[in-house]
């Protein structure tokens, strides 16, 4: 089935064309800084992937996306000819709130749904809806399905999910643990346990999605009992430019003393914190690591910081769990960084977490999921390679498959227009 995978965010556009019967990626597409006069999206096509640029300047999301399909049906590398050739769409949904606990078909039963979960993300899950939408104008009998970043921690128990706040903000507003990164996580799990050549339902786990986002999970017996992500994905451990959680007080204190609004904030902790806001100088991983290693000390300190919340991380859900068999690491940084994962694993190893040096240091077969603990270490250290596109095509595929098993006709009947904005 070939599946277009789309990943909207507030200010960017992913998107990928699968081929998900031999899982190959025919196309991949990156929009980035959307919606200003610097937009642009870069374009390529496999086998070589060789990137082609496209102005997209002050367009929105969903235009972007257009404009993006304008160009798949005009080029001539492209894998399709028609836009019908698309056969279904796969949309990553950040917030799926209480409404969504497992990817779903969007029609008309649930589209009203999808649109109250924007207030839970509001700068993703309004840009995602837009796309759906327009490509239901533009293709009404392709199946949509949304993959929720939020699913796999449906099955968090009340007593990790809910805040100590009074009991009518989860009433009224929904204010609960939601947790994100689910797709990467569930994935990051199954791996392991393919690794580990054990049933997941026998294991308990730790997953470690380390990327600009991070966020950890404890996965018992295959399901999410907590995650460090919380109500949005702001909270939990230290990221690029996301503070992860701090003292809520500090919220309040900086609002007064420097008169600041609540957008202003919110941007201050989402856009200018984490590594971003001590290195003083990038967010990514890799500039911070060199400029540490040349003896930046704002640089050296954000590095600890860094380590010393994933550690506590991993350890408070190792006190958690009834069991631990692994820890799993993955996303840019968690794959990636033999260093940082050195440095990680080097604080844990009195709790059974001994990682094999030499392994951690392989590098040579990136893409390849391996354990890179030592053999006789009582809780092993994995290395999955995430791919949440493919995730996200393989789960529409599923999906789709099973409804068209289930009546024929259904891609002919799927959604009918005129309820798209009921
Ligand atoms: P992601 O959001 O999963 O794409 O991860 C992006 C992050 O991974 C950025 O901070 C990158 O600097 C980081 N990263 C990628 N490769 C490496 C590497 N070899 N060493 C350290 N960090 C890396």
């Amino acid at each position: 089935m070939l599946v277009l995978v789309v990943n909207a965010g507030s200010s960017s556009l992913k998107c990928q064309l699968i081929e998900t019967d031999g899982k190959i990626c025919l196309m991949k597409s990156l929009a980035e800084r959307v919606g200003t006069e610097e937009a642009t999206m870069s374009v390529s096509f496999s086998p070589d992937f060789s990137k082609q640029r496209f102005s997209m300047t002050n367009l929105t999301v969903a235009q972007c996306l257009a404009k993006l399909l304008d160009i798949l049906v005009a080029e001539p590398d492209s894998p399709i000819r028609g836009l019908k050739d698309i056969e279904a769409i796969g949309n990553r949904i950040v917030a799926g709130g209480e409404y969504f606990s497992s990817s779903v078909i969007i029609d008309q039963n649930n589209i009203g749904d999808l649109k109250k979960c924007e207030e839970l993300a509001p700068l993703h899950n309004p840009a995602a809806d837009e796309c759906i939408l327009m490509m239901h104008e533009m293709l009404p009998h392709t199946p949509q399905v949304a993959v929720f970043d939020t699913a796999f921690h449906a099955t968090m128990p009340p007593k990790a999910y809910m805040y100590p706040i009074p009991m009518r903000y989860y009433k009224d507003y929904h204010i609960r643990r939601y947790g994100a990164h689910g797709t990467s996580h569930r994935y990051a799990a199954q791996q392991a346990a393919n690794l580990l050549d054990r049933p997941l339902s026998d294991l308990g786990l730790i997953t470690c999605h380390l990327g600009n986002g991070a966020s950890i999970t404890a996965v018992n017996h295959g399901k999410s009992i907590d995650t460090s992500m919380g109500f949005t994905p702001l909270a939990g451990v230290m990221m690029g430019t996301r503070s992860g959680t701090i003292d809520p007080a500090i919220v309040s204190y900086i609002m007064r003393r420097d008169n600041v609004d609540y957008d202003e904030m919110d941007r201050i902790l989402n856009k200018e914190s984490g590594m971003l806001g001590i290195a003083g100088f990038s967010s990514d991983m890799r500039d911070i690591l060199q400029a540490a290693s040349d003896g930046d000390e704002n640089a050296q300190l954000a590095v600890e910081m860094y380590i010393y919340r994933i550690q506590k991380k991993i350890g408070s859900y190792y006190a958690v769990m009834t069991r631990t068999d692994a820890v799993v690491m993955t996303a840019g940084i968690g794959e990636n960084s033999a260093e940082l994962r050195e440095r990680i694993f080097a604080g844990l190893a009195h709790m059974g977490m001994i990682l094999d040096k030499e392994k951690n240091q392989v590098i040579g077969d990136i893409g390849i999921n391996r354990v890179v603990s030592i053999d006789d270490s009582p809780i092993k250290i994995c290395v999955v390679t995430t791919d949440e596109e493919m995730r996200i095509a393989r789960e529409t595929d599923a999906l789709v498959f099973v409804a068209t098993m289930a009546n024929p006709d259904f891609a002919k009947d799927y959604w009918p227009q005129e309820s798209a904005n009921d």
